[in-house]
């Protein structure tokens, strides 16, 4: 997305410098106490740069690599009567996990790689991915401050809700419309999720569709007109890019915005662009199918119809 990710990076990369300073610290003790330590040291330093200058002169090495095994032997052997393993002469990372990279390679069941971010780099993410989330205008809208209670009264509603729960836990949750009339839980529930995504260390925001709306109306004049303020130009441009790039956005009460000539394209457009990247969104709305049909015309109706799981918050109860 941007320079957060640059922020987090020099933070591990400090960390990995610090823990081989300390480490260097350590080892230098040791070295001090272990004199043959330090002499096999340089000899296993001293067989490497002349392998290293071998291999560029293109000539063979396998005296030397020999060598080079039975020095790191030697090596091994005098830490292991110090009482030292070979593991303590080594800069241990901050986070074991990544060895401080930020990433960790997957094998999925079908065998396939991939790269999936750290722990420890989403919790350095995490307040930037908040803050920017607009979550926090909901403050007791969380999965922690829980609704099974609320939804407790009817149990097909608390399936519903359990099963997105688990879905965000996983990281997983689909393209969805979240329809029914309000006071249902439909806005808890998206914004529970998008503050779970962020607390992850996914990008996420929450915006009223006729907040989203009027952005998406600003930008287009904003590209028409022959000049615009930067500092405003700046402001419209990084909302617009929430919007179309976080992993999870939230559109929030669908059908209350003012109707303009040009929602249907902007929407489709908003909604187009996001599939073709393979982002999320979640629509809430207290309309139900046929009058979103009637409202938008068929085009976005068919993109809801066929690219968008329903989920009908039906339940007796209040909350937005
Ligand atoms: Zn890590």
């Amino acid at each position: 997305m941007d320079s957060v990710y640059e922020d987090v990076r020099s933070i591990l990369e400090n960390r990995r410098i610090r823990s081989e300073i300390l480490q260097e610290q350590r080892n230098e003790q040791i070295r001090q106490q272990y004199p043959e330590l330090a002499k096999i040291e340089k000899e296993i330093e001293d067989t490497t740069e002349q392998l290293l200058l071998n291999s560029l002169d293109g000539k063979s090495s396998e005296d030397l690599e020999r060598e080079l095994r039975i020095l790191n032997r030697k090596k091994e052997n005098i830490l292991a009567s110090c009482g030292i393993s070979t593991d303590e002469f080594e800069a241990k990372p901050y986070c074991s996990k990544c060895g401080d990279t930020g990433y960790i390679h997957e094998t999925g069941k079908d065998g396939s790689e991939k790269v999936i971010l750290c722990e420890c780099i989403r919790s350095l993410i995490a307040p930037v991915m908040l803050s920017r989330s607009g979550v926090e205008k909901y403050p007791a809208y969380s999965f922690e401050k829980g609704s099974d209670e609320f939804f407790s009264s009817d149990p097909r509603m608390l399936e519903t809700y359990t099963k997105l729960k688990l879905l965000t836990e996983k990281e997983r949750i689909p393209n969805a419309v979240f329809y029914g009339r309000s006071g249902k839980g439909k806005t808890f529930t998206a914004v529970a999720i998008a503050r779970k995504y962020a607390q992850k260390g996914r990008s996420s925001f929450v915006i009223r569709m006729a907040e989203a709306q009027e952005l998406m109306m600003e930008h287009r004049k904003m590209i028409q007109a022959f000049y615009t303020p930067v500092d405003k130009e700046r402001a419209v441009e990084q909302k617009v890019d929430y919007l179309t790039e976080a992993d999870l956005l939230v559109l929030d009460d669908l059908g209350v915005e003012p109707r303009t000539a040009n929602t249907e394209a902007d929407l489709l457009n908003l909604l187009d662009k996001r599939s073709l990247a393979g982002k999320t969104t979640i629509i809430t709305t207290n309309f139900d199918m046929e009058s979103l049909k009637e409202r938008y015309g068929g085009r976005f109706f068919d993109r809801i119809d066929r690219n968008f799981a329903r989920f009908h918050f039906s339940m007796e109860g209040s909350r937005t």
